[in-house]
């Protein structure tokens, strides 16, 4: 059904080439491809997209004069998925217009990575508080208002956190906001306590990072550790975050979170193999086994070196990039098209529409053209804009996508507002 859909409106479309062909197993619910070059890269991000429970489909384009093709379905219900991969999910809290933050998790299957992407006025009410405190780490863009005004009920959920600090990054001037945040309570009662808070601020080559306690009332700043700024902001088990420095006319902080590479055991080799599964398999997984040691499996002596190159197989990890107010020209563009190249989900503002650049330059922030030409650029598999401006009516926000999907079609307003642009 959703096939002939999409073969009519090719036929009714003027804009549509005849001799472009849309070979579909199953579709997604909306797609926009606007020319030959962006056919293959929509091809691409199917390509990504080919995970247990991910739709299957291939485009085929037999003739490069092809110029427009958009397939039909709601123009403003988003095309993917909350759950982006089977291990990373995104939500964007806080509602179109308002402050938005944004919730990631990355999960390995041993553990879960909970991060917070700034933290707007409201927003952590969509959470449930056990999630709140479960965040492992806070990363705040920059430090204007409709970024950190909900801070408060972040730390409400999470001042006496023992078992790991809570942890905090931001810019440059992290170190100097969030103390005066953390101090603006009255903090009797709390001597017993030995919950700490971790703050990292980072500059362009150098972060620091501090250690305040929840007894001293988050007075004074311990174990002051700094260091040369590599890039790399957050390891764990599950993932790498990593950070770019943007401008905004203030310092502000672009970040792109890489899950750790998968490495499962291929089945179709293993049954070539004809070794029963069992816990050996696990022993191939563990990379502080080395190569060298000899299992038994099956009653004989295999070297796990040799069983890996025969029956592991390597799964590149899923990638979000997370970008709000800032405009980056010439080579700081350059230095951000490479930071966001090829990921599979890029969030991003959009603040202004076209009409407004003159504004937008003013305060340091893009244009919708210019975050679809960013996507475009880099390459990225889907695009989801957040960080609405309330100077818009609901109609310019159709619009502001409308002109995002004619550079970049696999653009989308968040899952989450699905029910806010119905009938759109
Ligand atoms: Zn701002």
């Amino acid at each position: 059904m959703i096939t002939s859909h999409i073969f009519a409106f090719c036929s009714a479309s003027p804009q549509a080439d005849p001799n472009l062909t849309l070979s579909i197993e199953s579709f997604p619910n909306n797609v926009g491809v606007s020319t030959k070059h962006a056919a293959s890269r929509f091809v691409e991000s199917a390509v990504h997209a080919q995970r247990p429970g991910s739709s299957r489909f291939r485009l085929s384009d037999q003739d490069s004069s092809a110029t427009r093709v958009t397939a039909t379905g709601p123009l403003f219900k988003n095309g993917g998925n909350e759950q982006i991969t089977m291990t990373l999910a995104i939500r964007i809290l806080g509602e179109p217009g308002r402050d938005n933050a944004v919730y990631v998790t990355v999960d390995s299957g041993q553990s879960i990575l909970r991060l917070l992407f700034d933290c707007g006025s409201g927003c952590l009410e969509q959470l449930p508080v056990s999630d709140i405190q479960e965040i492992d780490a806070a990363l705040f863009s920059h430090f204007h208002m409709d970024h950190i005004s909900g801070f408060d009920a972040l730390l409400r959920h999470n001042f006496n956190r023992t078992a790991q600090p809570l942890r905090l990054f931001g810019p440059c001037d992290a170190q100097q906001v969030l103390e005066h945040r953390l101090r603006g309570f009255t903090w009797n009662l709390v001597d017993d306590m030995t919950g700490r808070v971790e703050i990292t601020s980072i500059g362009r080559n150098e972060s620091s990072r501090v250690t305040r306690f929840t007894k001293e009332a988050f007075a004074h700043a311990h174990d002051r550790h700094p260091a040369v700024f590599d890039g790399c902001v957050l390891e764990t088990d599950e993932a790498v975050v990593e950070a770019i420095v943007l401008d905004h006319g203030c310092p502000c902080l672009g970040y792109r979170v890489t899950e750790h590479e998968r490495v499962n055991v291929d089945s179709e080799s293993l049954r070539q193999t004809a070794l029963p599964p069992g816990p050996w398999l696990a022993q191939l997984k563990d990379g502080s086994v080395p190569d060298e040691t000899e299992i038994d499996v099956a009653n004989s002596r295999y070297v796990v070196g040799e069983l890996r190159r025969k029956l592991l197989q390597t799964t590149a990890g899923s990638r979000l990039a997370y970008l709000t107010d800032f405009r980056s020209e010439g080579d700081a563009l350059s230095e951000l098209i490479e930071f966001v190249e090829g990921v599979d989900v890029l969030v991003c503002e959009s603040n202004f529409g076209n009409a407004d650049r003159e504004l937008a330059i003013r305060s340091r922030h893009l244009v919708s053209d210019e975050v679809a030409r960013l996507a475009e650029s880099a390459g990225v598999g889907r695009l989801i804009l957040f960080h609405l401006s309330d100077r818009y009516s609901h109609d310019e926000w159709f619009s502001q996508l409308r002109d995002v999907r004619r550079i970049f079609p696999n653009s989308h307003y968040p899952k989450e507002w699905d029910a806010l642009f119905d009938g759109g």
